[in-house]
């Protein structure tokens, strides 16, 4: 818990009083909030099993090809039977939900494009939704990894391309969260999907994006599980599975026009929401997941490349990428040979389960908490309307939700995480921090504790 410091601002007596008045109030309603696992959530992690992600694994990998060119006809070999396989999953699991989950293959056909599609090719994303039990809240987070899988040569239909890590570790992620998720409820939405398409230039998740966006879809979240089972080099020789990348955009598509100028000139450059998104993977991953830490990683995604959440992002969504510390060449894009005893390919042998099992807790654990907990507080304002010292923040109560209280979150502009979480019951706030020095932000919490995103304050006057 947040160990308050003061600050030595002070210049009158009359400011100091006041200071260490409010200081005093913070220690009291601070003492009472120290943060405890949610034992639902906590159980649910400790549900995950490295077994099942790796059956999943062995399972996809035996489709000989996921290519997204590949049959999707033939019943026991390519990216059809596989996607149908993962949906008979997804409705086995929906069996125990109640009727709030249903499964599909959501279809399009994509024309052919001279690049990397070369025939009209029918393309289905594997999709799982688990409704939300609380009808008057339409907020949806999305959990994803990509099915389709590829050899060196990105138009290869035919030769084995196993996909195991690349992305057999996103799928099975989505699937165990499937799995252990439908037997219980949220108030908000969750969809589970294994899209089509990745390697040929993010087809499913656009297709998806532009569906989420026409369909007018309130997503909070978007969280893209790419590569993530494996953590070690092939240029140094590092194992290590206690470390895993979240990837996320400083700035948003959206940034334009004033809300680009407000950015440029409060400094919220490291705030957007797809920041504040990884900052609380971050935060409520390792929460639960014990002996791994989540590395922000300021950038939308590995240099020059994309992924899966790349189409949220554009779409104005929050979302970030999830993939493992190191990444192994010789295991990813290559087609399966030997060469000077070195064994290429994306094969289930070079898997580590117990750490994709640790990495499925991350997003377990997050997706939980953020479908637990109330929607974001509304109208949070930063008070302007005077020069001081202090910082008065108030807010509204957010729409959806059981809100008990919220949280006002605080950290010096060079930190990269929150550094105190301040307990308060009130909407209306004023601490003896300047917001010169600091950046501030509000989340709601339930009756429970599950927090919501933080919203950062507007000037207010
Ligand atoms: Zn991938």
């Amino acid at each position: 818990m947040w160990i308050p410091k003061f600050e030595p601002q002070t210049i009158t007596m009359k400011k100091w009083l006041f200071s260490l008045f409010v200081f005093s109030l913070i220690t009291e309603t601070s003492a009472q909030t120290i943060i405890k696992r949610d034992p639902e959530i906590a159980a649910m992690v400790k549900e995950i099993s490295p077994d099942s992600l790796k059956a999943y694994i062995t399972k996809l990998v035996s489709f000989g090809t996921r290519s997204t060119l590949s049959s999707t006809t033939d019943k026991k070999r390519g990216v059809g039977a596989a996607r149908e396989w993962v949906v008979q999953h997804f409705n086995d699991f929906a069996k125990n939900s109640n009727g709030r989950m249903i499964a599909y293959v959501d279809t399009t056909t994509i024309p052919a494009d001279g690049r990397r599609v070369d025939v009209a090719t029918n393309l289905g994303n594997a999709m799982a939704i688990l409704k939300g039990t609380d009808s008057n809240d339409d907020r949806i987070y999305i959990i994803s990894g990509h099915l389709d899988s590829r050899v060196t040569d990105v138009m290869n239909r035919t030769a084995d391309a196993p996909g195991a890590n690349d992305d057999g570790s996103g799928v099975a992620a989505v699937m165990e969260c499937a799995r252990i998720m439908s037997k219980r409820s949220f108030p908000a939405t969750i969809i589970f999907v294994a899209v089509s398409g990745e390697e040929q230039s993010l087809l499913g998740s656009t297709f998806l994006a532009n569906e989420a966006k026409t369909k007018n879809w309130n997503i909070d979240a978007m969280l893209n599980n790419d590569i993530m089972g494996s953590n070690n080099s092939n240029e140094i020789n590092i194992i290590d599975n206690t470390r895993l990348r979240v990837f996320s955009e400083g700035i948003s598509a959206s940034d334009t026009g004033r809300v680009l100028s407000n950015v440029r000139n409060l400094g919220l450059e490291n705030d957007s929401r797809s920041r504040q998104l990884a900052r609380y993977v971050k935060e409520i991953g390792e929460r639960y997941v014990d002996n791994l830490e989540v590395v922000m990683v300021y950038r939308s995604d590995r240099f020059l490349r994309g992924g899966d959440h790349t189409p949220f992002l554009q779409k104005g969504y929050a979302a970030v990428r999830l993939t493992e510390m190191n990444e192994n060449y010789n295991h990813q894009h290559q087609d399966l040979r030997s060469d000077k005893g070195i064994v290429y390919g994306d094969l289930p042998e070079f898997m580590d389960f117990e750490y994709l099992r640790k990495n499925t807790g991350i997003n377990l654990a997050s997706l939980a908490n953020l479908a637990k907990s109330p929607s974001m507080p509304q109208d949070v304002r930063v008070e302007v309307r005077n020069l001081t010292n202090s910082t008065t923040l108030n807010w509204k109560a957010p729409k959806n939700g059981k809100t008990q209280a919220y949280y006002v979150l605080m950290r010096e502009t060079t930190s990269p995480v929150w550094q105190k979480k301040i307990f308060t019951t009130e909407t209306t706030i004023t601490l003896p921090y300047s917001k010169d020095n600091y950046f501030f932000a509000v989340q709601s919490i339930n009756d429970i504790g599950n927090e919501s995103l933080p919203v950062v304050p507007a000037a207010g006057r």
